[in-house]
């Protein structure tokens, strides 16, 4: 179907212009990293972004979430309260936080953490409940916000995934104790390589700000944990241009959805996973359901695809409880989550896809569904 691959990642290319001109401030003022002038501005940018008091920035966002965690979770207790079904390195992030995870069930409306599912895994040893947000809108933000407040556990937030999104018309940023960003490649903001963390509690901000900074304070004196995980000035340069066009790229990926929400419903048995239009959207990946009665597995679909050149990619698979670690966790009865793991997929989108290329997408779907007799013979033999 195509010559060149079509992916699920982002890969937005900002404009080369302004990455050059961020990078000259930089160049000029001969400072290339150690918190400089680009980032700082940087930080200043994206806490306005996401109206929140602090945003601290981070070589990743993988440090950022473990140094939040660091520095959140209730001393003496060890468990972190968080959903299986989602990014397939957070327990690994939890792990080298030194903490242990406990895997809460997902709603199956939202395919996120609520606040009733994560209550029935708290107990005496929960030291942080962490919040993640779906590929497509956000989890429970209030829920997970009263049982916080209720039992006392701190609340922090992988808002990855839902870095342009608002809940209840209020900007995503400032929910919890504080809210975790990546700007890798594939993301919204593509800074190369980058993640920040946003806050509106100043010793918190304060103490991040030294920790990424191999936990060297102001007055010089060390804290107790410290790492060199801070952003530099040319990646920062890279998420100033990213930032000017992300109103734009958003459009463009608007554009993108409702071709697929056009298309999609010509699929039998396939369900298009929808963003909720009354509130803000960032509209950046497309996530369909195989419905009962699909007539294809998916490991099927998506290598019939693969072989077409379209990377399309399996919803978070496998769960993470799924995965064998060589560090503890714990879980129940994740019958949901397992059930859920099997029926969504990921389809081409981002930058390198247009909407003719949505319109060939969907009509391999069509082929795949109209011919499922013959292509199941064929994988069968
Ligand atoms: C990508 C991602 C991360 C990690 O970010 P990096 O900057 O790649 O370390 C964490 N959580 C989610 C949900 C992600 O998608």
């Amino acid at each position: 179907m195509f010559d060149t691959i079509r992916s699920i990642s982002n890969l937005v290319r900002p404009d080369i212009e302004r990455f050059l001109a961020y990078s000259k401030i930089f160049h000029d003022a001969r400072q290339y990293t150690d918190h400089g002038a680009v980032e700082r501005e940087l930080e200043r940018r994206l806490a306005q972004f996401h109206h929140v008091k602090h945003c601290v920035s981070f070589a990743g966002g993988f440090w950022g979430l473990v140094m939040s965690m660091k520095c959140l979770a209730l001393p003496g207790r060890k468990e972190v309260v968080m959903p299986s079904l989602t990014y397939r390195r957070l327990a690994d992030i939890v792990a080298w936080a030194g903490l242990v995870p406990h895997f809460c069930e997902v709603d199956p409306q939202t395919l996120s953490i609520t606040g009733e599912k994560a209550a029935s895994c708290v107990n005496e040893n929960t030291a942080l409940i962490l919040g993640v947000h779906p590929i497509v809108n956000c989890c429970d933000v209030e829920g997970l916000e009263e049982l916080s407040a209720r039992t006392g556990i701190p609340l922090l937030f992988d808002a990855v995934e839902s870095v342009y999104e608002s809940y209840r018309g209020r900007k995503i940023g400032s929910c919890g104790r504080a809210e975790c960003f990546s700007m890798q490649s594939s993301k919204l903001f593509n800074a190369f390589e980058g993640g920040y963390v946003t806050t509106n509690d100043d010793a918190l901000a304060a103490r991040l700000r030294d920790m990424r900074h191999n936990g060297l304070r102001q007055d010089g004196t060390l804290d107790d944990i410290g790492i060199d995980a801070k952003q530099n000035e040319i990646h920062a340069a890279m998420a100033l241009a990213a930032l000017d066009d992300v109103d734009d790229q958003v459009e463009r990926n608007r554009r993108r959805y409702y071709a697929y929400q056009r298309l999609i419903p010509t699929v039998p048995q396939m369900r298009l996973v929808e963003f909720d239009e009354s509130e803000r959207c960032g509209f950046k990946n497309i996530v369909v359901e195989l419905l009962d009665g699909w007539p294809v597995k998916r490991e099927h679909v998506l290598a019939i695809l693969h072989a077409e050149h379209m990377l399309s990619r399996p919803y978070y698979y496998p769960a993470l409880h799924q995965k064998r670690t060589d560090y503890p966790m714990v879980w129940g009865d994740l019958h949901a989550t397992e059930d859920l793991a099997q029926r969504f997929l990921m389809l081409p989108c981002g930058h390198f896809v247009d909407e003719a290329d949505v319109e060939s997408v969907v009509a391999t779907l069509r082929f795949i569904h109209a011919h499922a007799a013959a292509i199941n013979d064929r994988f069968s033999s």
